[in-house]
């Protein structure tokens, strides 16, 4: 297949933009290759500029639980579009969203809209702050919070295969309140806090981590966690960006029945357009301007096209059997991959919750961060060529999540997994 139009709109992207993108893993370094450009998406199938079609497993990076151009969604969408774009005052629809992520998340009672999930880890840690009167956080490597200067510190995702997960531009002064840990290690976040007692703001994690590959938490890891907050009066915050109402209805909080004291959400509560969201306890949540001192606004905020899709999305994820369908679906994908890989004799591990899933080229279990040799990296990279050069198109990193959506079926999973077999056998 020719990558001609890709290769020529390449070229003139680079020179307009750093790596020729709007976001690092979008270039494809990491896995040896240049990115092929999309021309248009639907249900489960990415089509290219040279007219390639893929089976998407990026989904956008995890928003697109119900694949592209859902008609419920586009339909919400299109009637918003009738009405206006933004105004800059509230609308009815704010508060519905809202309502429908209070009536699903059990740590949420009440919430602010943002534009992304970075805005959402950001401000929620403010918030932590400024409700505990505490500077430090603790956060665990690997884990992924978007690109705010005081979260690029040891991050998951894109800031990994870049080589540098601590970003130049970030002052030591910032990085200095950011404590890290191993990811899935209790006894690692006790000795932080018995180190800087009376300091610590809050603890952050991806209840189940995507942005090193998919990493489930430890059997008592996320209780561990409540408890150690709770008794030093520290916030427990779970950036729930990538899992929010993509592992459960009620996301990772409500499948592991732990509760946090704040939660971000983003990606699929935006159905495809910009947006991010934190909430949580009602008095924590009461610190926020104007009710209390701490600052957070947008332009943007709650943005209707935003909140119209988002809440058209919630909507088809409460009324239908989705998760179910995407539990069934996961389960087919990761039996398939682990046959294909024992038949080719390869070393590998298929790590998976609900319809996130990553093929480890290790033999696993991957804990955290320190589980994942290169030579995983490196064998990652080729797959993903052959991948793609027959149809599949994978997050384009070892260290990311696979999503598979719900315009997905047998027939697209049972397609990929041969496509699988003759890429672990090449
Ligand atoms: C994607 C992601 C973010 C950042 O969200 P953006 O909308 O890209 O800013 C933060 N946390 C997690 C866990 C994510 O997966």
């Amino acid at each position: 297949m020719s990558h001609a139009r890709s290769e020529e709109a390449f070229q003139s992207a680079q020179v307009l933009m750093p790596g020729g993108v709007n976001s690092p893993a979008r270039a494809c370094r990491s896995v040896g290759a240049e990115p092929v450009f999309i021309a248009s998406a639907q249900g489960p199938i990415l089509t290219d500029l040279d007219g390639a079609e893929y089976i998407d497993y990026v989904g956008a990076f995890g928003p697109m639980i119900l694949g592209h151009g859902h008609p419920g969604v586009l339909a919400a969408v299109e009637e918003q579009l009738q009405l206006g774009m933004t105004y800059g005052a509230p609308t009815t629809g704010e508060t519905e969203l809202a309502q429908a992520i209070v009536d699903a998340t059990p740590g949420i009672e009440r919430l602010r809209l943002v534009n992304s999930g970075t805005e959402a880890t950001m401000s929620a840690l403010r918030v932590a702050r400024g409700f505990t009167g505490r500077e430090k956080v603790i956060k665990m490597a690997g884990c992924y919070h978007g690109h705010a200067d005081f979260l690029l510190v040891k991050a998951g995702s894109g800031a990994l295969t870049l080589g540098s997960p601590d970003s130049a531009g970030v002052t030591a002064g910032t990085a200095q309140d950011t404590l890290v840990a191993p990811h899935n290690d209790l006894a690692a976040v006790e000795s932080l806090f018995s180190s800087h007692p009376g300091e610590i703001a809050a603890v952050i994690l991806e209840p189940v981590v995507g942005n090193m590959g998919v990493v489930p938490p430890v059997d008592g890891y996320l209780q561990g966690l409540r408890e150690l907050t709770a008794k030093h009066g520290a916030l427990l915050v779970f950036d729930e960006v990538m899992t929010g109402f993509r592992v459960d209805r009620a996301s990772a909080q409500g499948r592991y029945g732990v509760t946090p004291d704040l939660t971000c959400l983003g990606k699929v509560i935006g159905g495809g357009l910009p947006v991010g969201a934190y909430g949580g306890r009602g008095d924590v949540m009461a610190a926020v301007a104007p009710e209390g001192g701490v600052y957070q606004a947008g332009t943007n905020s709650g943005n209707p096209l935003s909140v119209a899709a988002g809440l058209a999305t919630l909507r088809v994820l409460a009324s239908e059997p989705i998760h179910e369908r995407l539990e069934v679906l996961g389960a087919r994908l990761q039996r398939g991959l682990e046959s294909a890989i024992a038949d080719a004799g390869r070393v590998g591990c298929v790590q998976r919750v609900g319809s996130m899933i990553t093929l480890f080229f290790t033999e696993g279990p991957v804990r955290c961060l320190d589980d994942i040799p290169s030579s995983a990296v490196e064998q990652f990279g080729v797959f993903w060529r052959a991948m793609r050069e027959h149809g599949v198109y994978l997050p384009p990193s070892q260290y990311e999540a696979w999503f598979i959506s719900a315009a997905h079926d047998e027939e697209i999973i049972d397609k990929t997994v041969e496509i699988a077999r003759r890429a672990l056998a090449s």
